[in-house]
């Protein structure tokens, strides 16, 4: 696909199909305005016959806006294969959730984004694709971008997806590229802690997320299969050599389940395991995921644990829950269109 190139890649593949070089700068600009390749008025017809097999689908195949503004988009690539993004409204610019796998292999136990296991991955381009499309829809263009933000938190398990997912973040950082700094740009992960040393040797400078979601590794297990193969104090390691390495604070979510992992106790507990590390707590109530039968925390309880954290030293948030009238939580829309499907 042609958005895996750079630009220098697309001067070649143009003089390939003996075409000038210049050519090759002509597709860059057309792909990062994520134009259709009709719209492109300055190829020949037998040029886009050319180039159509490898062209990006930019595909929305599905559009919904929360009343709070936020909106929910599904993607669908040319293989037909569709993965979920969204798009939050802040007061300092616009953060785009985008996936990195085609459905989830890691199983957690909460999420919808794994109820039909892995697909496939994403290439970096499709990754790409994702951001390119939002800000076209949101009237950005390659001067004045509408995304400003990035997170890595839409379907799949980014550090799972490590070649690409490293590529694209060097491209969408770069200057030649969409240049968004890397301090806006979040990787969340469940923990795949020898992928995490080698964020921060190869030199990323992402915000790192942890999904921690349980105190001990026997509760995380029963939540999160990835938890048998890493411990809480493997990953502690791991975001403090990421810390030495990049000097960037880390942060860690956690999902407050009704009756699982939400009582002052484990409040308690979270705080002794976190307490002087360079660190965030974001606290999200559980979105509801009807296959499994999860529920999220009361309001009373989410606010409890939160008193409890601040008032123990712990930074802590409690994420703003967005879109909840669209299906806010991942892999729930796709879900929704593969039943749909049946
Ligand atoms: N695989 C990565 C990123 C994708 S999930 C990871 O595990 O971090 C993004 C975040 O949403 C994770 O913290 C995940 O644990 C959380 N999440 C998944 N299902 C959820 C649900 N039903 N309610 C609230 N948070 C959920």
């Amino acid at each position: 696909m042609l958005l895996d190139l750079t630009k220098e890649q697309l001067r070649d593949w143009m003089k390939k199909e003996g075409e000038s070089a210049f050519r090759g700068d002509q597709l860059f600009d057309a792909l990062l305005r994520a134009k259709k390749l009709e719209e492109i008025s300055t190829f020949s017809k037998e040029l886009k016959t050319k180039i159509k097999p490898f062209y990006p689908n930019f595909c929305v195949r599905k559009k919904l806006t929360a009343k709070d503004g936020t909106i929910k988009y599904v993607f669908e690539f040319s293989d037909g294969e569709i993965v979920e993004g969204v798009l939050m409204k802040y007061k300092y610019g616009n953060t785009l959730c985008i996936s990195t796998q085609v459905g989830c292999r890691m199983g957690c136990k909460f999420c919808a984004s794994t109820l039909q296991g892995l697909k496939r991955n994403l290439t970096a381009g499709e990754m790409l694709e994702q951001v390119l499309l939002v800000n076209r829809d949101l009237g950005g263009d390659l001067k004045k971008r509408a995304v400003t933000n990035i997170v890595l938190m839409g379907m799949g398990e980014p550090l799972d997806n490590y070649e690409n997912v490293s590529k694209f973040l060097k491209f969408v950082s770069s200057q030649d590229g969409l240049n968004i700094s890397q301090r806006n740009i979040t990787l969340s992960t469940c923990g795949i802690v020898p992928k995490i040393y080698q964020l921060a040797d190869d030199g990323f400078s992402v915000t790192l997320t942890i999904s921690l979601h349980a105190t001990d590794d026997k509760s995380r297990q029963k939540l999160m299969p990835v938890a048998k193969a890493y411990s809480i104090k493997e990953i502690l390691d791991a975001c403090k050599y990421y810390f030495e390495k990049t000097g960037r604070r880390f942060a860690f979510e956690y999902a407050l389940v009704n009756g699982e992992n939400d009582s002052l106790k484990q409040a308690e507990k979270l705080a002794l395991l976190l307490k002087g590390l360079p660190c965030l707590v974001n606290l999200i109530p559980l979105n509801y995921v009807k296959e499994r039968n999860l529920k999220g925390s009361s309001i009373s309880a989410v606010q409890g644990f939160l008193d409890y954290l601040k008032n123990h030293g712990i930074n802590a948030t409690k994420r703003r829950t967005m879109g909840e009238d669209i299906g806010g939580a991942c892999g729930q829309l796709r879900a929704q269109i593969l039943e749909d499907k049946k």
